[in-house]
């Protein structure tokens, strides 16, 4: 057997899907579009997010020959009522965003694999183009949601690259859209027009990267205040956004299968009730960043529950918002005011007009204000 059959044997023995090979050569359209477009994508081609940096796998090992791609099937088991469609299926995946404990033992596996043979392999990177390189190593395809796709699993994956010094043998690439020419259900069900045409996602408006668009995040955004334009449309969704990807036909042969529930998930289903999110202690968030560890603060989950919370409109949530304008944080009581003025009603306006009398912030005044209708 060559390197490669045993390197894509011993990948598949420790638990991943698929397994390809392709080149080091940059990948060019994707920079070309990264810098077509830095009005959506200029928080991440600077120094701290490198995108145009990582389209050049040699940026990450100057050696580099190959990058080996790895693509893990997530959606294994059922997910907790109590978190569907709020947090998203990847984050609760367990399978590598963020970085749970099992998900990188079977890469140090790959790695120490790596190494052994003498291979010398580039630092791991979240700035190589995953979804690209998968296509261009023949393991995936694109949907017109912008996601990828590896058959039976649908877009449900998660995707590692590696980036060698070592020539393979590499895979024919599939890089192409396998959706039904008619088909644009992505595109008319995302609710902030982020998918705004086939294979084109402006990011400043997703429902995700808003819900961890934050300062201390991967993402190393600026944004504590969510724009009144996005606050609406986020539903209940805390953390990600599943939502062009649970419309897709291509995904509901994994949606509708009957499949086993995750006892880990089920235990910390519990907590994701909204009313508790909303006034998180600092151990309750501790319990619950092994799941999303984008964001390093509760207070960002906390303002995303109360905007949660305002559009599920249920007056039963007045006590936990009211509480929550009790929180030294201003941007929490700016949106808990924002949501009690959409469940509105006299207990939540009595709440709010309390509030403005002994609310000494400029911004939260205004959302108060706002709120009542003022
Ligand atoms: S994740 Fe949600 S908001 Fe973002 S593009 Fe998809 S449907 Fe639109
Ligand atoms: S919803 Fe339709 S167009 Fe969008 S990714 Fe799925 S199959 Fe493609």
């Amino acid at each position: 057997m060559s390197f490669g059959s045993d390197l894509k044997e011993y990948a598949l023995s420790v638990g991943y899907d698929r397994v390809g090979f392709t080149t080091a050569d940059r990948f060019d359209l994707y920079r070309e579009e990264l810098l077509k477009r830095v009005d959506m994508y200029g928080w991440a081609t600077g120094r701290d997010w490198g995108l145009i940096t990582g389209a050049d796998p040699h940026n990450i090992l100057p050696e580099g020959r190959s990058v080996v791609v790895t693509v893990f099937d997530y959606f294994r088991h059922s997910y907790p009522r109590e978190m569907v469609g709020k947090v998203g299926r990847a984050y609760q995946s367990l399978g590598g965003i963020p970085p749970i404990p099992l998900h990188r033992a079977r890469f140090r596996l790959l790695k120490e694999f790596l190494e052994k043979q003498g291979c010398k392999l580039g630092k791991p990177v979240f700035d190589l183009p995953a979804r690209m390189a998968a296509a261009r190593a023949g393991v995936a395809d694109y949907g017109k949601n912008t996601f990828a796709f590896a058959g039976g699993s649908g877009s449900f994956i998660v995707i590692g690259t590696i980036v060698i010094d070592r020539e393979l043998e590499y895979d024919q690439p599939t890089l192409e859209v396998n959706c039904p020419d008619k088909c644009s259900v992505c595109i008319d069900a995302c609710p902030t027009g982020a998918l705004y045409e086939p294979l084109k996602m402006d990011p400043r408006l997703c429902i995700a990267y808003n819900s961890y668009n934050a300062p201390g995040s991967w993402f190393g955004g600026k944004q504590t205040v969510l724009p009144l334009s996005i606050r609406d449309h986020m539903g209940t969704w805390i953390y990600g956004c599943d939502i062009c990807q649970q419309v897709c036909p291509r995904n509901q042969p994994r949606l509708k299968a009957k499949l086993p529930p995750n006892a880990y998930l089920e235990h910390l289903a519990a907590d994701f009730q909204l009313e508790k999110l909303v006034n998180l202690s600092d151990e309750h968030f501790s319990r619950l960043s092994v799941l999303l560890n984008y964001v390093d603060n509760k207070r960002y989950l906390q303002r995303n529950a109360a905007v949660a919370l305002g559009n599920e409109g249920n007056p039963e949530a007045v006590p936990a918002l009211a509480e929550a304008l009790q929180s030294p944080d201003e941007p929490l009581r700016g949106h808990a005011a924002w949501a009690l003025g959409r469940i509105g009603g006299a207990g939540a306006r009595s709440v709010l007009e309390s509030h403005l009398a002994r609310e000494t912030s400029e911004y939260v005044r205004g959302e108060v204000t706002t709120a009542l209708g003022k």
